[in-house]
């Protein structure tokens, strides 16, 4: 039995609107300033995470996935591992997108996952927007106002401060504004349509592209945004506060000061520790936790210990 957790190494990713707080707030040790994205939970083809500790080290979490099913509490694994687990540093505003459901993403893209996926704000600067939803009724609407370049008119902006958080499922208009760093969960894809990138060009002075055509077929009309239903447990001197359970993922914020057993178990546990420090136990054996670590805890612990003043990002299937 596999008894430790499972410590993973972040993939980083240069974007244009990207900056250099994952090196400033994470210690991450990034490529250069434009780094926009860290996949800090990953079996995506597109950048896949390895396995820094124990027996597997050396091996990505996708090879795990298809060769250790029971490290997933399952008896074996059929396609891709289901989950993406993100840190995104905007330093500029993200291009207005939508992303497919897994019926599109299958028949026009031939990718297994559509992209549902939930945002947590780790930091912010003051006066911060996401755009998030339309104010189209219809689909015919909708194309009125992108062929009209209605842009302050069709898009929802919403402010945003620390410790907020959106569950974005697919279809749904949105834009990571500047400033914002998220942690995101999501399905594991990596399919982007772009409506909107506020006319910029690149240094070369070209525009990026965009996806008018698929981003219309796949936005939902009109907007309905439902915050999920959040409910709170505290397990020893644990806080744990429950952000959203949807058909695609359950998500945990922990915020730790002291110590807690086995307050949580799930076929396996995919766990981002975003501040303080601490250790976790399992089997007799200590693991040291600071802010930036990433780890997923397998299906073959059936108990463990958490000590220290940490907060962490939990999230299962
Ligand atoms: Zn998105």
């Amino acid at each position: 039995m596999y008894q430790e957790p499972i410590f993973l190494t972040p993939v980083f990713q240069e974007r244009i609107w990207g900056g250099d707080k994952l090196k400033t707030l994470f210690g991450y040790s990034i490529p250069n300033d434009l780094t926009g994205e860290a996949w800090v939970i990953s079996a995506h083809k597109n950048g896949p995470s390895m396995i820094n500790n124990g027996s597997l080290q050396g091996q990505s979490l996708a090879q795990a996935w298809s060769e250790h099913p029971s490290l997933f509490g399952k008896e074996t694994t059929e396609g891709d591992f289901p989950l993406l687990v993100k840190i995104l540093d905007a330093n500029d505003n993200l291009s207005v997108q939508v992303h497919p459901n897994d019926a599109y993403a299958q028949q026009v893209e031939g990718e297994p996952y559509g992209k549902t996926e939930c945002w947590y704000v780790l930091d912010c600067e003051p006066d911060s927007e996401i755009i998030f939803g339309h104010r189209a009724e219809t689909q015919e609407d909708f194309k009125r106002r992108v062929d009209a370049g209605q842009w302050d008119d069709l898009l929802m902006s919403v402010p945003v401060k620390k410790g907020d958080f959106y569950y974005v499922p697919s279809g749904t208009i949105h834009a990571i504004g500047k400033g914002i760093v998220i942690l995101e969960i999501q399905q594991s894809s990596d399919i982007t349509y772009r409506v909107y990138d506020y006319d910029r060009k690149d240094a070369e002075g070209n525009t990026r592209e965009l996806h008018i055509q698929s981003a219309i077929e796949v936005t939902t009309y009109p907007h309905s945004s439902n915050a999920p239903e959040i409910e709170e447990q505290i397990v020893g001197d644990l806080v744990s506060t429950r952000l959203v359970k949807e058909q695609y993922f359950t998500v945990y914020d922990w915020k730790l000061n002291g110590r807690t057993v086995t307050p949580l178990q799930a076929d396996y546990l995919l766990v981002s520790v975003v501040n303080g420090t601490g250790q976790i136990i399992v089997d007799g054996r200590s693991f040291p936790l600071k802010k930036g670590d990433n780890f997923m805890l397998p299906a073959t612990v059936s108990s463990y210990e958490i000590a220290g003043d940490l907060e962490m990002m939990v999230a299962h299937e």
